[in-house]
């Protein structure tokens, strides 16, 4: 298994643990650090409706804690309808999530490469966060 797919097979994983019980469209995504460490995390839904997390905000958590985002590399990010596991659509990060990411590779001083996949993990395609958000906010 390439190191890609050992990335986008944890994504999968986490994305089973997904909390979803109101959209059923769960994401999970895997953080990976420069080091080949990997943290995950999936969305992680809420009755009230805002306070809701995406599974990159979730993941980009769990690799603070992990390894430290200063050393993050790229990530996978895979997602669909919950029970459906037929080949979809690649995800992508939402807006707020590319900023996040943003965050995570000025600290890592690298542009972070992702892995946008479908539940399945066989419609996927690959990017950078630069090209995701190219005109990103900052305070400096
Ligand atoms: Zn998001």
């Amino acid at each position: 298994m390439s190191g890609e797919d050992r990335l986008v097979a944890a994504a999968q994983e986490a994305r089973l643990r997904a909390h979803a019980p109101y959209s059923d469209f769960l994401v999970g995504c895997a953080v990976e650090s420069e080091d080949g460490e990997i943290a995950v995390g999936a969305n992680m839904e809420n009755a009230c409706y805002r306070l809701g997390v995406c599974a990159e905000q979730s993941a980009l958590t769990a690799a603070q804690q992990a390894f430290g985002l200063d050393k993050i590399k790229r990530l996978a990010v895979v997602g669909g309808p919950r029970g459906v596991s037929s080949k979809g659509e690649a995800v992508t990060p939402c807006g707020g999530c590319r900023q996040a990411i943003v965050e995570a590779a000025r600290l890592a001083d690298t542009d972070v490469a992702i892995i946008c996949c479908d539940a399945s993990g066989t419609e996927r395609f690959s990017t950078t966060i630069d090209a995701l958000l190219p005109a990103s906010f900052a305070l400096d």
